[in-house]
């Protein structure tokens, strides 16, 4: 195949949703995917992910509401400059708002209670859903939604933790980008505009920190010089899929502006009173865009242990299914997600719709394997057909 039918040939995420029943759109929510029982389960294994993470580094999950008093969006200057895109509501007299995003919450959360440079740092997660109001006809598929579930992590955090607080961040882009083996990875770093917000001598620093943070992780970067938003430096991260698109993914941005607006304190070892900064920092960015591209970049072929179904058992005909089923249940025993396919379709066609669905696995079931207590398993990967016994299948999948 040439290269140029190759890329022809290849899926959009819309489709690849539609042949593994993962997602559907209907007009009553435009924006907005209905996740089916098979998308739930790639859904799932991210916030997993997510949450082992969370475990492992001392971050803590929060939730805050969805529908928010306009009173906090002026508080934290989104109502000025955001508020074309939010949806509002009114409840009396009351202007409400849709969260479009979670941070002034985290902040709301932060000075809920006395903060000691003792507590710092604090980093509250949260997988949130969010609305924003994206014109309809600039939607498409997932890669533009109006509701999206952003995996934000706000860090409240002294200005002489910045520098370890992003050292830390960026290994966690690096054992994501690993995860999902996404190997053409560019770093861009964004400095202090020409506007503004925040002394001259703490833009220093947090630059410098930044900065170091790259260059003690080995990382080389881009410099985008005045390109940081006016409340802060960040870095964002460009990653190249299998067909060479470029996306912008995982961010990490500083935030002078929040705790200023909020005025935001904690009390210093010297007993005076100090303003922390907050990192935001997002490693899919939203979980709607980045399956999308996981669809795409993998053409749905996800790795096994965010398969929806991990095995296919195909019996040859109906008087296997018993036996098919009974496999299946130590399969599932084992956590290992399983489906039988006893439909009445050839043999033949149970293995195209397995290899349609990019099942990882899939084992046809017939007499021989009955009498010799061996299945045939077809994998994905190698594309190899092994008799092994149900023990060593195992083995296999769990690793
Ligand atoms: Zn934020």
């Amino acid at each position: 195949m040439s290269k140029e039918s190759e890329k022809q040939s290849l899926k959009d995420h819309r489709d690849i949703g539609r042949d593994l029943d993962l997602f559907i759109f209907n007009d009553v929510a435009p924006g907005a995917p209905f996740w089916l029982p098979k998308g739930m389960v790639i859904f799932r294994e991210l916030e997993n992910w997510l949450r082992n993470l969370f475990k492992r580094e001392g971050i803590v999950e929060v939730s805050t509401p969805i529908l928010v008093n306009k009173k906090l969006w002026e508080r934290s200057g989104h109502w000025e400059k955001f508020k074309e895109n939010m949806f509002l509501l009114k409840d009396g007299e009351q202007d409400f708002a849709l969260k479009p995003m979670n941070c002034p919450e985290a902040a709301l959360i932060y000075e809920s209670d006395i903060r000691s440079y003792n507590d710092l740092p604090l980093r509250f997660a949260e997988i949130g859903r969010l609305h924003r109001n994206e014109v309809s006809g600039s939607l498409g598929g997932l890669f533009r939604v109006r509701q999206l579930t952003m995996d934000d992590l706000h860090i409240f955090c002294t200005p002489d933790q910045i520098q370890d607080e992003i050292i830390n961040v960026l290994k966690h882009f690096q054992y994501f980008f690993e995860t999902f083996g996404f190997t053409k990875v560019d770093y861009f770093l964004s400095t202090k505009p020409d506007k503004s917000l925040g002394d001259n001598a703490l833009w220093e620093k947090a630059q410098n920190a930044l900065k170091d943070a790259l260059k003690s992780n080995a990382i080389t970067y881009q410099t985008k010089d005045k390109e940081g938003a006016f409340y802060g430096p960040k870095i964002d991260i460009d990653i190249e899929d299998s067909q060479g698109r470029k996306w912008q993914l995982s961010t990490v941005q500083l935030d002078f502006n929040i705790p200023e607006r909020f005025k935001l304190k904690y009390t210093d070892k010297d007993g005076s009173l100090k303003q922390p900064v907050i990192v935001h920092r997002a490693i899919f960015g939203t979980f709607e865009r980045f399956i999308g591209i996981l669809l795409e970049h993998t053409q749905g072929a996800l790795p096994t242990w965010l398969s929806p179904v991990q095995v296919a058992l195909l019996p040859v005909s109906d008087q296997f299914n018993n036996f098919a089923q009974k496999i299946a249940t130590k399969l599932k025993d084992n956590d290992i997600r399983v489906e039988v396919d006893e439909s009445n379709e050839s043999v033949g066609k149970k293995v195209r719709n397995a290899e349609l669905q990019k099942v990882p696995y899939y084992v046809v079931i017939g007499q021989k394997e009955v009498a010799s207590g061996k299945l045939s398993v077809k994998s994905r990967e190698t594309n190899i057909v092994k008799e092994i016994t149900l023990e060593d299948f195992l083995k296999e999948i769990i690793a």
